[in-house]
Protein backbone atom coordinates (compact mmCIF):
# COMPACT_ATOMS: atom_id res chain seq x y z
CA UNK A 1 0.00 0.00 0.00
CA UNK A 2 1.88 3.12 -1.07
CA UNK A 3 0.71 6.65 0.42
CA UNK A 4 0.63 10.13 -0.83
CA UNK A 5 0.63 13.27 1.62
CA UNK A 6 -1.63 15.99 -0.05
CA UNK A 7 -0.87 19.49 1.90
CA UNK A 8 -3.67 21.45 1.68
CA UNK A 9 -2.92 25.46 1.46
CA UNK A 10 -5.24 27.39 -0.17
CA UNK A 11 -7.19 24.96 -1.32
CA UNK A 12 -9.55 23.89 1.42
CA UNK A 13 -12.19 22.01 -0.36
CA UNK A 14 -12.29 18.33 -1.09
CA UNK A 15 -14.88 18.92 -4.57
CA UNK A 16 -12.58 19.97 -7.44
CA UNK A 17 -9.62 19.37 -5.52
CA UNK A 18 -6.71 18.86 -7.99
CA UNK A 19 -3.94 18.18 -5.17
CA UNK A 20 -6.27 15.73 -4.07
CA UNK A 21 -7.51 14.14 -6.98
CA UNK A 22 -4.09 13.28 -8.32
CA UNK A 23 -3.09 11.60 -4.94
CA UNK A 24 -5.91 9.63 -5.03
CA UNK A 25 -5.69 8.89 -8.74
CA UNK A 26 -1.72 7.77 -8.12
CA UNK A 27 -1.79 6.43 -4.90
CA UNK A 28 -3.22 3.89 -2.26
CA UNK A 29 -4.26 6.13 0.18
CA UNK A 30 -3.49 9.87 1.71
CA UNK A 31 -2.44 11.84 4.32
CA UNK A 32 -4.29 15.21 4.37
CA UNK A 33 -2.16 17.74 5.91
CA UNK A 34 -2.02 21.65 6.78
CA UNK A 35 1.04 23.25 7.79
CA UNK A 36 1.02 26.34 9.82
CA UNK A 37 3.77 28.25 8.39
CA UNK A 38 5.95 31.38 10.24
CA UNK A 39 6.48 34.52 9.64
CA UNK A 40 9.84 34.06 7.53
CA UNK A 41 7.74 31.97 4.87
CA UNK A 42 5.12 34.95 4.27
CA UNK A 43 6.22 38.53 4.93
CA UNK A 44 2.31 39.27 4.75
CA UNK A 45 1.02 37.06 7.91
CA UNK A 46 -2.34 36.91 7.54
CA UNK A 47 -4.41 39.46 9.25
CA UNK A 48 -6.96 38.68 12.34
CA UNK A 49 -9.97 38.93 9.78
CA UNK A 50 -8.14 36.07 8.09
CA UNK A 51 -7.20 34.13 10.82
CA UNK A 52 -10.54 33.81 12.05
CA UNK A 53 -11.73 32.83 8.85
CA UNK A 54 -8.88 30.31 8.56
CA UNK A 55 -9.77 28.67 11.65
CA UNK A 56 -13.37 28.04 10.67
CA UNK A 57 -12.47 26.86 7.33
CA UNK A 58 -9.93 24.16 8.30
CA UNK A 59 -12.44 23.17 11.11
CA UNK A 60 -15.10 22.42 8.53
CA UNK A 61 -12.76 20.39 6.67
CA UNK A 62 -11.75 18.07 9.20
CA UNK A 63 -15.51 17.97 9.71
CA UNK A 64 -15.59 17.16 5.59
CA UNK A 65 -12.37 14.49 5.45
CA UNK A 66 -13.80 12.76 8.91
CA UNK A 67 -17.15 12.11 6.88
CA UNK A 68 -15.34 10.32 4.28
CA UNK A 69 -12.87 8.61 7.12
CA UNK A 70 -10.13 10.40 6.82
CA UNK A 71 -8.32 13.21 9.08
CA UNK A 72 -7.05 16.22 8.85
CA UNK A 73 -3.73 16.50 10.27
CA UNK A 74 -2.22 19.65 11.43
CA UNK A 75 1.54 20.94 12.23
CA UNK A 76 3.15 24.11 12.85
CA UNK A 77 5.85 24.91 10.51
CA UNK A 78 8.78 25.68 8.92
CA UNK A 79 6.99 23.92 6.66
CA UNK A 80 10.09 21.88 5.18
CA UNK A 81 10.33 20.25 8.83
CA UNK A 82 6.41 19.84 8.90
CA UNK A 83 6.47 17.84 5.28
CA UNK A 84 9.55 16.25 5.95
CA UNK A 85 8.71 14.66 9.58
CA UNK A 86 5.55 13.85 7.86
CA UNK A 87 6.76 11.89 5.32
CA UNK A 88 8.91 10.12 7.02
CA UNK A 89 6.34 8.94 9.56
CA UNK A 90 4.09 7.69 6.98
CA UNK A 91 6.62 6.66 4.62
CA UNK A 92 4.99 8.55 2.11
CA UNK A 93 6.12 7.80 -1.86
CA UNK A 94 5.37 11.94 -2.97
CA UNK A 95 3.25 15.21 -2.12
CA UNK A 96 1.13 16.58 -3.92
CA UNK A 97 0.10 20.17 -3.38
CA UNK A 98 -2.15 23.07 -5.62
CA UNK A 99 0.94 25.73 -6.99
CA UNK A 100 0.49 29.29 -5.68
CA UNK A 101 1.48 32.49 -7.34
CA UNK A 102 2.62 34.97 -4.40
CA UNK A 103 6.36 35.19 -4.77
CA UNK A 104 7.31 34.39 -0.96
CA UNK A 105 5.20 31.50 -1.23
CA UNK A 106 6.42 30.00 -4.71
CA UNK A 107 10.14 30.96 -3.16
CA UNK A 108 9.20 28.10 -0.04
CA UNK A 109 7.75 25.86 -2.62
CA UNK A 110 11.07 25.71 -5.00
CA UNK A 111 13.03 25.34 -1.84
CA UNK A 112 10.86 22.75 -0.16
CA UNK A 113 10.45 20.50 -3.26
CA UNK A 114 14.41 20.64 -4.06
CA UNK A 115 15.19 19.78 -0.55
CA UNK A 116 12.18 16.84 -0.75
CA UNK A 117 13.42 15.83 -4.13
CA UNK A 118 17.02 15.15 -3.27
CA UNK A 119 15.15 13.02 0.26
CA UNK A 120 13.59 11.28 -3.06
CA UNK A 121 10.21 12.03 -2.29
CA UNK A 122 8.70 13.73 -5.36
CA UNK A 123 6.22 17.20 -4.60
CA UNK A 124 4.17 17.42 -7.34
CA UNK A 125 2.07 21.39 -7.98
CA UNK A 126 -0.84 21.28 -9.41
CA UNK A 127 -3.03 24.00 -11.14
CA UNK A 128 -6.48 25.13 -9.41
CA UNK A 129 -6.03 28.34 -8.04
CA UNK A 130 -6.89 30.50 -11.36
CA UNK A 131 -8.41 29.82 -14.04
CA UNK A 132 -5.76 30.11 -16.15
CA UNK A 133 -1.79 29.66 -15.51
CA UNK A 134 0.03 33.13 -15.87
CA UNK A 135 2.32 31.20 -18.45
CA UNK A 136 -0.68 30.33 -20.70
CA UNK A 137 -1.54 33.93 -21.82
CA UNK A 138 0.86 35.78 -23.25
CA UNK A 139 0.76 38.47 -26.24
CA UNK A 140 1.43 37.76 -29.86
CA UNK A 141 5.15 38.77 -28.87
CA UNK A 142 5.09 36.12 -26.30
CA UNK A 143 5.59 38.82 -23.52
CA UNK A 144 3.35 39.16 -20.20
CA UNK A 145 0.32 41.79 -20.92
CA UNK A 146 -0.13 45.14 -18.45
CA UNK A 147 -3.44 45.70 -19.85
CA UNK A 148 -6.52 44.30 -18.49
CA UNK A 149 -8.90 44.42 -21.33
CA UNK A 150 -6.65 42.59 -24.03
CA UNK A 151 -5.66 40.39 -20.81
CA UNK A 152 -8.49 39.31 -20.76
CA UNK A 153 -9.79 38.74 -24.19
CA UNK A 154 -6.79 36.36 -24.78
CA UNK A 155 -7.85 34.41 -21.26
CA UNK A 156 -11.37 34.74 -21.82
CA UNK A 157 -10.76 32.89 -25.50
CA UNK A 158 -8.78 29.90 -23.59
CA UNK A 159 -11.28 29.68 -21.05
CA UNK A 160 -12.87 26.30 -20.65
CA UNK A 161 -14.29 25.32 -17.29
CA UNK A 162 -14.32 21.79 -17.05
CA UNK A 163 -17.10 19.79 -15.14
CA UNK A 164 -15.77 19.74 -11.05
CA UNK A 165 -14.85 16.57 -9.93
CA UNK A 166 -16.60 15.56 -7.12
CA UNK A 167 -14.72 13.97 -4.14
CA UNK A 168 -15.50 10.27 -3.30
CA UNK A 169 -17.92 9.13 -0.25
CA UNK A 170 -14.98 7.14 1.48
CA UNK A 171 -11.09 8.94 1.24
CA UNK A 172 -8.58 6.08 1.95
CA UNK A 173 -6.25 7.71 4.12
CA UNK A 174 -3.77 6.66 7.24
CA UNK A 175 -3.44 8.53 10.44
CA UNK A 176 -0.21 10.30 11.37
CA UNK A 177 0.99 10.56 15.00
CA UNK A 178 1.66 13.94 17.38
CA UNK A 179 -0.77 16.27 15.05
CA UNK A 180 -1.49 19.19 16.88
CA UNK A 181 -5.15 20.45 17.82
CA UNK A 182 -6.60 23.40 16.01
CA UNK A 183 -6.50 25.77 18.86
CA UNK A 184 -2.50 25.28 19.13
CA UNK A 185 -2.61 28.16 16.26
CA UNK A 186 -4.06 30.11 17.90
CA UNK A 187 -6.14 31.59 15.42
CA UNK A 188 -9.15 33.03 17.24
CA UNK A 189 -9.43 36.60 18.60
CA UNK A 190 -8.77 37.16 22.55
CA UNK A 191 -11.01 39.57 22.79
CA UNK A 192 -13.95 38.51 20.72
CA UNK A 193 -14.84 41.36 18.29
CA UNK A 194 -16.50 38.67 15.94
CA UNK A 195 -20.21 38.45 16.57
CA UNK A 196 -20.61 40.56 12.90
CA UNK A 197 -18.63 38.16 11.34
CA UNK A 198 -20.49 35.09 12.33
CA UNK A 199 -23.68 36.58 11.32
CA UNK A 200 -22.34 37.44 8.25
CA UNK A 201 -20.41 34.13 6.78
CA UNK A 202 -20.01 30.04 6.84
CA UNK A 203 -16.86 29.91 6.34
CA UNK A 204 -16.33 26.63 4.88
CA UNK A 205 -17.07 23.95 1.52
CA UNK A 206 -20.69 23.91 2.07
CA UNK A 207 -20.92 27.96 3.21
CA UNK A 208 -19.13 28.08 -0.18
CA UNK A 209 -21.77 26.14 -1.82
CA UNK A 210 -24.67 27.95 -0.53
CA UNK A 211 -23.49 31.09 -1.43
CA UNK A 212 -22.53 30.31 -5.02
CA UNK A 213 -26.23 28.61 -5.30
CA UNK A 214 -27.65 31.48 -3.88
CA UNK A 215 -26.18 33.95 -6.56
CA UNK A 216 -26.84 31.60 -9.60
CA UNK A 217 -30.76 32.89 -10.03
CA UNK A 218 -31.70 36.48 -10.01
CA UNK A 219 -28.93 38.04 -8.65
CA UNK A 220 -26.86 36.33 -11.62
CA UNK A 221 -29.46 37.52 -14.08
CA UNK A 222 -29.04 40.99 -12.99
CA UNK A 223 -25.49 41.50 -12.10
CA UNK A 224 -23.72 43.34 -14.72
CA UNK A 225 -26.48 46.07 -13.54
CA UNK A 226 -26.45 45.87 -9.99
CA UNK A 227 -23.05 44.63 -9.15
CA UNK A 228 -22.04 48.53 -8.58
CA UNK A 229 -24.89 49.15 -5.80
CA UNK A 230 -23.34 48.84 -2.13
CA UNK A 231 -27.55 49.29 -1.57
CA UNK A 232 -28.19 45.97 -2.94
CA UNK A 233 -27.29 42.56 -2.72
CA UNK A 234 -25.99 42.66 -6.29
CA UNK A 235 -22.36 40.84 -5.38
CA UNK A 236 -22.09 37.06 -4.93
CA UNK A 237 -19.73 37.79 -1.61
CA UNK A 238 -17.61 34.94 -2.84
CA UNK A 239 -14.32 36.68 -2.11
CA UNK A 240 -13.25 34.81 1.47
CA UNK A 241 -14.84 31.60 -0.35
CA UNK A 242 -12.45 32.11 -3.58
CA UNK A 243 -9.40 33.05 -1.11
CA UNK A 244 -9.20 30.11 0.76
CA UNK A 245 -9.75 27.75 -2.03
CA UNK A 246 -13.18 26.53 -0.87
CA UNK A 247 -14.40 26.77 -4.37
CA UNK A 248 -12.16 26.46 -7.05
CA UNK A 249 -12.16 29.25 -10.05
CA UNK A 250 -13.49 26.54 -12.38
CA UNK A 251 -16.74 25.04 -10.28
CA UNK A 252 -17.64 28.80 -9.91
CA UNK A 253 -16.95 29.60 -14.05
CA UNK A 254 -18.71 26.21 -14.84
CA UNK A 255 -21.43 26.90 -12.61
CA UNK A 256 -22.31 30.31 -13.56
CA UNK A 257 -22.09 29.22 -17.73
CA UNK A 258 -24.74 26.51 -16.92
CA UNK A 259 -26.99 29.00 -15.10
CA UNK A 260 -26.96 30.96 -17.70
CA UNK A 261 -27.82 28.72 -20.48
CA UNK A 262 -30.96 27.80 -18.12
CA UNK A 263 -31.46 31.38 -17.69
CA UNK A 264 -31.31 32.80 -21.07
CA UNK A 265 -29.99 35.85 -22.41
CA UNK A 266 -30.50 38.52 -19.61
CA UNK A 267 -28.33 36.09 -17.55
CA UNK A 268 -25.52 35.19 -19.83
CA UNK A 269 -24.77 39.01 -19.89
CA UNK A 270 -24.55 38.82 -16.29
CA UNK A 271 -22.46 35.50 -16.57
CA UNK A 272 -20.42 37.45 -18.82
CA UNK A 273 -20.05 40.51 -16.54
CA UNK A 274 -19.48 38.04 -13.96
CA UNK A 275 -16.28 35.91 -15.56
CA UNK A 276 -14.70 39.13 -16.17
CA UNK A 277 -14.30 39.77 -12.27
CA UNK A 278 -13.26 36.48 -11.68
CA UNK A 279 -10.60 37.60 -14.75
CA UNK A 280 -9.42 40.49 -12.46
CA UNK A 281 -8.66 37.72 -9.74
CA UNK A 282 -6.47 35.90 -12.18
CA UNK A 283 -4.70 39.32 -13.57
CA UNK A 284 -4.09 40.27 -10.20
CA UNK A 285 -2.07 37.34 -9.58
CA UNK A 286 -0.92 37.49 -12.76
CA UNK A 287 0.68 40.93 -12.43
CA UNK A 288 2.16 39.85 -8.99
CA UNK A 289 3.40 36.58 -10.36
CA UNK A 290 5.49 39.24 -12.67
CA UNK A 291 6.01 41.95 -10.73
CA UNK A 292 7.18 40.27 -7.40
CA UNK A 293 7.49 43.57 -5.17
CA UNK A 294 4.04 44.57 -6.57
CA UNK A 295 2.68 44.53 -2.81
CA UNK A 296 4.92 46.61 -1.45
CA UNK A 297 6.30 49.01 -4.13
CA UNK A 298 3.98 51.20 -6.77
CA UNK A 299 4.09 49.20 -10.10
CA UNK A 300 4.16 52.95 -11.81
CA UNK A 301 8.35 53.95 -10.44
CA UNK A 302 7.22 57.83 -10.66
CA UNK A 303 5.01 56.94 -7.55
CA UNK A 304 8.30 56.12 -5.22
CA UNK A 305 8.86 59.93 -5.42
CA UNK A 306 5.12 60.82 -4.47
CA UNK A 307 4.96 63.82 -2.36
CA UNK A 308 2.26 62.06 -0.06
CA UNK A 309 1.38 63.95 3.02
CA UNK A 310 3.37 63.04 5.97
CA UNK A 311 1.44 59.73 8.45
CA UNK A 312 -1.09 61.07 10.16
CA UNK A 313 -2.37 58.91 12.85
CA UNK A 314 -5.19 61.07 13.48
CA UNK A 315 -6.84 61.39 10.48
CA UNK A 316 -5.62 57.05 9.50
CA UNK A 317 -8.01 56.37 13.11
CA UNK A 318 -10.79 58.61 11.63
CA UNK A 319 -10.57 56.66 8.84
CA UNK A 320 -10.16 53.34 10.03
CA UNK A 321 -13.49 54.23 12.66
CA UNK A 322 -15.60 55.52 10.06
CA UNK A 323 -15.61 58.99 11.54
CA UNK A 324 -14.37 61.07 8.78
CA UNK A 325 -17.58 62.68 8.57
CA UNK A 326 -18.38 61.51 4.61
CA UNK A 327 -21.65 59.18 5.12
CA UNK A 328 -20.61 56.58 2.21
CA UNK A 329 -16.78 56.28 3.31
CA UNK A 330 -18.07 55.79 7.06
CA UNK A 331 -20.53 53.37 5.96
CA UNK A 332 -18.02 51.99 4.21
CA UNK A 333 -15.23 51.28 6.82
CA UNK A 334 -18.09 50.24 9.31
CA UNK A 335 -19.22 47.25 7.10
CA UNK A 336 -15.53 46.37 6.84
CA UNK A 337 -14.80 46.55 10.45
CA UNK A 338 -18.43 44.81 11.29
CA UNK A 339 -18.54 42.36 9.02
CA UNK A 340 -14.86 41.83 7.68
CA UNK A 341 -16.16 42.86 3.99
CA UNK A 342 -16.93 45.67 2.24
CA UNK A 343 -18.55 46.10 -1.33
CA UNK A 344 -16.32 47.10 -4.40
CA UNK A 345 -17.63 50.03 -5.48
CA UNK A 346 -16.98 51.46 -1.95
CA UNK A 347 -13.62 49.87 -1.71
CA UNK A 348 -12.61 52.07 -4.15
CA UNK A 349 -14.35 55.25 -2.39
CA UNK A 350 -12.63 54.83 0.59
CA UNK A 351 -9.41 54.06 -0.68
CA UNK A 352 -9.24 57.24 -3.26
CA UNK A 353 -10.29 59.38 -0.37
CA UNK A 354 -7.60 57.78 2.04
CA UNK A 355 -4.51 58.10 -0.62
CA UNK A 356 -6.06 61.35 -2.16
CA UNK A 357 -8.39 63.30 -0.07
CA UNK A 358 -6.13 62.69 2.86
CA UNK A 359 -2.92 61.62 0.66
CA UNK A 360 -1.80 58.93 2.89
CA UNK A 361 1.03 56.27 1.18
CA UNK A 362 -1.80 53.37 -0.10
CA UNK A 363 0.09 51.15 1.65
CA UNK A 364 -0.89 52.28 5.07
CA UNK A 365 -3.84 51.35 3.75
CA UNK A 366 -3.93 48.41 2.17
CA UNK A 367 -2.06 47.07 5.73
CA UNK A 368 -5.78 47.74 7.50
CA UNK A 369 -7.42 46.11 4.86
CA UNK A 370 -5.26 43.18 5.00
CA UNK A 371 -5.82 43.00 8.82
CA UNK A 372 -9.45 43.89 8.80
CA UNK A 373 -10.76 41.81 5.23
CA UNK A 374 -11.86 37.87 5.91
CA UNK A 375 -11.37 37.75 1.88
CA UNK A 376 -7.73 39.82 2.27
CA UNK A 377 -5.90 38.56 -1.06
CA UNK A 378 -2.46 39.59 -1.32
CA UNK A 379 -2.48 40.13 -5.36
CA UNK A 380 -5.91 41.44 -5.17
CA UNK A 381 -5.59 43.77 -2.21
CA UNK A 382 -2.37 45.28 -3.77
CA UNK A 383 -3.87 45.56 -7.09
CA UNK A 384 -6.86 47.06 -6.05
CA UNK A 385 -4.96 50.14 -3.86
CA UNK A 386 -2.23 50.38 -6.63
CA UNK A 387 -5.80 50.78 -9.21
CA UNK A 388 -7.29 53.60 -7.02
CA UNK A 389 -4.09 55.38 -5.71
CA UNK A 390 -3.06 55.83 -9.52
CA UNK A 391 0.09 53.59 -9.10
CA UNK A 392 -0.63 50.76 -10.68
CA UNK A 393 -0.56 49.10 -14.14
CA UNK A 394 -3.95 49.99 -16.50
CA UNK A 395 -4.76 51.74 -13.53
CA UNK A 396 -7.29 54.54 -12.67
CA UNK A 397 -5.50 57.77 -13.63
CA UNK A 398 -4.41 60.02 -10.05
CA UNK A 399 -5.86 62.88 -11.64
CA UNK A 400 -9.26 61.03 -11.37
CA UNK A 401 -10.38 61.22 -8.15
CA UNK A 402 -13.68 60.21 -6.82
CA UNK A 403 -16.37 62.90 -5.07
CA UNK A 404 -17.82 60.27 -2.38
CA UNK A 405 -21.00 62.75 -2.51
CA UNK A 406 -21.76 61.88 -6.22
CA UNK A 407 -20.96 58.95 -5.88
CA UNK A 408 -23.00 57.91 -3.02
CA UNK A 409 -25.90 60.14 -4.91
CA UNK A 410 -25.57 57.96 -7.85
CA UNK A 411 -25.24 54.42 -6.17
CA UNK A 412 -26.72 54.72 -3.36
CA UNK A 413 -29.48 56.96 -4.56
CA UNK A 414 -32.01 56.20 -1.33
CA UNK A 415 -29.61 56.52 1.13
CA UNK A 416 -30.29 52.96 2.41
CA UNK A 417 -26.75 51.96 2.46
CA UNK A 418 -25.48 54.65 4.54
CA UNK A 419 -28.41 54.72 7.14
CA UNK A 420 -27.85 51.05 7.48
CA UNK A 421 -24.24 51.32 8.66
CA UNK A 422 -24.38 55.18 10.16
CA UNK A 423 -27.29 54.95 12.66
CA UNK A 424 -26.21 58.46 13.46
CA UNK A 425 -28.02 59.57 10.09
CA UNK A 426 -31.16 57.02 10.65
CA UNK A 427 -33.92 59.65 9.86
CA UNK A 428 -31.85 61.46 7.21
CA UNK A 429 -33.38 61.75 3.66
CA UNK A 430 -30.99 61.93 0.32
CA UNK A 431 -29.92 64.01 -0.72
CA UNK A 432 -28.48 65.59 2.48
CA UNK A 433 -27.79 62.13 3.95
CA UNK A 434 -25.16 62.36 1.72
CA UNK A 435 -23.90 65.71 2.85
CA UNK A 436 -24.92 66.44 6.52
CA UNK A 437 -22.84 69.16 6.95
CA UNK A 438 -25.21 71.35 4.66
CA UNK A 439 -26.71 71.53 7.33
CA UNK A 440 -25.13 72.20 10.67
CA UNK A 441 -28.27 72.19 12.84
CA UNK A 442 -28.21 68.59 12.01
CA UNK A 443 -24.86 67.51 12.99
CA UNK A 444 -25.38 68.96 16.24
CA UNK A 445 -28.99 67.03 16.81
CA UNK A 446 -27.17 63.98 15.43
CA UNK A 447 -23.80 64.12 16.87
CA UNK A 448 -21.90 62.81 13.32
CA UNK A 449 -18.78 64.74 12.85
CA UNK A 450 -18.32 67.61 10.44
CA UNK A 451 -16.14 66.31 7.46
CA UNK A 452 -12.36 65.92 8.47
CA UNK A 453 -11.37 67.64 5.50
CA UNK A 454 -12.68 69.88 2.76
CA UNK A 455 -13.67 68.03 -0.26
CA UNK A 456 -12.81 70.38 -2.71
CA UNK A 457 -9.49 72.14 -1.34
CA UNK A 458 -8.03 68.65 -0.67
CA UNK A 459 -8.79 67.60 -4.24
CA UNK A 460 -6.69 70.79 -5.36
CA UNK A 461 -3.93 69.65 -3.35
CA UNK A 462 -3.92 66.09 -4.46
CA UNK A 463 -4.27 67.63 -8.29
CA UNK A 464 -1.26 69.74 -7.21
CA UNK A 465 0.81 67.01 -6.18
CA UNK A 466 0.39 64.62 -9.35
CA UNK A 467 1.31 67.83 -11.27
CA UNK A 468 4.65 68.04 -9.76
CA UNK A 469 5.23 64.34 -10.65
CA UNK A 470 5.11 65.70 -13.99
CA UNK A 471 1.62 64.21 -14.41
C1 LIG B 1 -8.80 48.98 -2.61
C2 LIG B 1 -9.30 47.59 -2.95
C3 LIG B 1 -8.84 46.50 -2.23
C4 LIG B 1 -9.30 45.21 -2.55
N1 LIG B 1 -8.84 44.14 -1.80
C5 LIG B 1 -9.27 42.89 -2.12
C6 LIG B 1 -8.79 41.77 -1.37
O1 LIG B 1 -7.94 41.88 -0.48
N2 LIG B 1 -9.29 40.54 -1.68
C7 LIG B 1 -10.21 40.36 -2.70
O2 LIG B 1 -10.63 39.22 -2.94
N3 LIG B 1 -10.63 41.40 -3.44
C8 LIG B 1 -10.19 42.67 -3.17
N4 LIG B 1 -10.66 43.71 -3.91
C9 LIG B 1 -11.50 43.44 -5.11
C10 LIG B 1 -13.02 43.44 -4.90
O3 LIG B 1 -13.42 44.56 -4.17
C11 LIG B 1 -13.52 42.18 -4.17
O4 LIG B 1 -13.00 41.02 -4.77
C12 LIG B 1 -15.07 42.10 -4.25
O5 LIG B 1 -15.63 43.25 -3.67
C13 LIG B 1 -15.53 40.85 -3.54
O6 LIG B 1 -16.92 40.81 -3.48
P1 LIG B 1 -17.76 39.71 -4.26
O7 LIG B 1 -17.18 38.36 -3.99
O8 LIG B 1 -19.18 39.92 -3.94
O9 LIG B 1 -17.45 40.11 -5.76
P2 LIG B 1 -18.20 39.72 -7.12
O10 LIG B 1 -18.58 41.00 -7.79
O11 LIG B 1 -19.25 38.74 -6.89
O12 LIG B 1 -17.01 39.12 -8.01
C14 LIG B 1 -16.72 37.72 -8.08
C15 LIG B 1 -15.29 37.46 -7.71
O13 LIG B 1 -14.41 38.08 -8.64
C16 LIG B 1 -13.25 38.56 -7.95
N5 LIG B 1 -13.20 40.03 -8.09
C17 LIG B 1 -14.24 40.88 -8.15
N6 LIG B 1 -13.81 42.14 -8.32
C18 LIG B 1 -12.46 42.07 -8.35
C19 LIG B 1 -11.42 43.06 -8.50
N7 LIG B 1 -11.70 44.36 -8.67
N8 LIG B 1 -10.13 42.65 -8.45
C20 LIG B 1 -9.82 41.33 -8.30
N9 LIG B 1 -10.77 40.36 -8.16
C21 LIG B 1 -12.06 40.74 -8.19
C22 LIG B 1 -13.40 38.16 -6.49
O14 LIG B 1 -12.71 36.94 -6.27
C23 LIG B 1 -14.90 37.99 -6.36
O15 LIG B 1 -15.26 37.10 -5.33
C24 LIG B 1 -10.21 45.02 -3.62
C25 LIG B 1 -10.66 46.14 -4.34
C26 LIG B 1 -10.21 47.41 -4.01
C27 LIG B 1 -10.72 48.58 -4.80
Amino acid sequence: MDTALVWFRRDLRLDDNAALQAALAAHDRIVALYVHAPEEEAPWMPGAASRWWLHHALQTLAGRLADRGAALHLAQGPSLAALRNAARAVGAAAIYAQRLYEPAAAERDRRVAGALQRDGIPVHFVSGALLAEPPAVVTGAGTPYRVFTPYWRTARALLRPRAPWTAPPRIPSTTLDGALPLAAFGLLPAIRWDAGFTTAWQPGEAGAQDALADFLGAPLREYADARDRPDQVGTSRLSPHLHFGELSPNQVAHAVLQAAGRLGTGARQGAEAYLRELGWRDFSQYLLHHNPSMADTPLDPRFERFAWDPRDDHAQHRWQQGRTGIPIIDAGMRELWSTGWMHNRVRMLVASFFTKNLRQHWLDGARWFWDTLVDADLANNAQGWQWTAGCGVDAAPYFRIFNPVTQGLKFDPHGHYVRRWVPELAGIAVPLVHQPWQDPDLLRRTGYPAPLVDLADTRAAALAAWKSLGG
